[in-house]
């Protein structure tokens, strides 16, 4: 029998439309999602170590899935960064994220940072500070409470970008956080001209404490630079005791991590500021 070509070529296209599909269906649910109100942030409290008291709390997107459930944010996060929806996705994030800052603020919960996470391109989208500025304008808050969180290699990519872009936010009263620290950790010296108030240190070096002397070494370098260049130090995923000792014997400012608290929904992050709250009224 004659062999034909377009059955290998065929089976390829098969293959391809697979994935292609999928990336497309994904997209297009994602985009639903978003018009469809299915995206919900959850908000992970940071606690300063000195004080106990919560600073803050990171927002973190969830996609309340209509078939799948609860959804993170490393399954469909790179499908928006590829397809660009991360950018009108992210700004409905800093939207939400002002909303629910206003009302801790009118709750009584004043003085609580709300930090949100702006991927690569988000960061690169040409209208970024003026949109923020529009946000952050409508929303009526007290910006020195809003806090970015960017990736070292969000600002290396174009350190005049950033510079001009981090500066102009700053001046608006928004600050800033390294987030994922540790990998390229020489750098934190060519940052220091940037207005970075904040390193969150990685949670892979947190986990790696008690198995691996590097991690402990990386640690203490990573918290002595920072705080030499006047910055805050949060270090990320701390689930045992142990880390939080350690952490606390190396002078580390905030945690983060599930020993203290889960990323939770609005209503059960009102109802841990409340019971946090009374217990500390009932201390003093
Ligand atoms: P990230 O910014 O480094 O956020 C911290 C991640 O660590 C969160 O994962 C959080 O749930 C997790 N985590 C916190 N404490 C612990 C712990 O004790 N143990 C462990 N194993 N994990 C812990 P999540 O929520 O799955 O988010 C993953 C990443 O997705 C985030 O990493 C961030 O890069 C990205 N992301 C989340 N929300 C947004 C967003 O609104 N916009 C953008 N552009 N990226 C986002
Ligand atoms: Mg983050
Ligand atoms: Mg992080
Ligand atoms: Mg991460």
């Amino acid at each position: 029998a004659k062999r034909d070509p377009g059955t290998s070529y065929r089976f390829y296209d098969h293959q391809l439309h697979v994935s292609v599909g999928h990336q497309l269906r994904l997209e297009a649910d994602l985009r639903s999602a978003l018009r469809g109100r299915e995206l919900e942030l959850y908000y992970q409290p940071r606690i300063d170590l000195a004080t106990e008291e919560v600073r803050g709390v990171e927002c973190l997107l969830r996609w309340q899935h209509p078939t799948r459930g609860l959804v993170g944010p490393d399954e469909f996060i790179p499908a928006a960064e590829r397809s660009g929806l991360i950018v009108p996705i992210g700004y409905w994030v800093i939207e939400q994220a002002c909303k629910r800052l206003k009302e801790c603020q009118d709750m009584g919960f004043p003085g609580l940072v709300f930090a949100v996470n702006l991927s690569f391109r988000q960061f690169h989208d040409r209208k970024m500070t003026e949109t923020i500025f529009r946000i952050i304008f409508n929303a009526n808050i007290d910006t020195s409470l809003l806090e970015l969180e960017l990736t070292e290699s969000a600002m290396m990519h174009d350190p005049d970008y950033a510079q001009r872009c981090l500066r102009e936010l700053n001046q608006l009263g928004i600050s800033f956080a390294l987030d994922d620290f540790g990998t390229g950790f020489s750098s934190l010296s060519n940052l220091q001209h940037l207005p970075i108030s904040l390193v969150k240190i990685d949670k892979s070096f947190v986990q790696a404490l008690g198995e691996s002397a590097d991690a402990e070494h990386i640690i203490r370098a990573i918290i002595s630079l920072a705080h030499s260049l006047q910055m805050s130090v949060v270090a990320e995923g701390v689930e045992t005791e142990g880390q939080l000792e350690f952490l606390r014997q190396q002078h580390c400012d905030e945690i983060q991590g599930f020993y203290y608290a889960r990323p939770m929904a609005w209503e059960d992050l009102v109802q841990f500021l409340n019971r946090r709250n009374q217990s500390a009224c009932l201390q003093n």
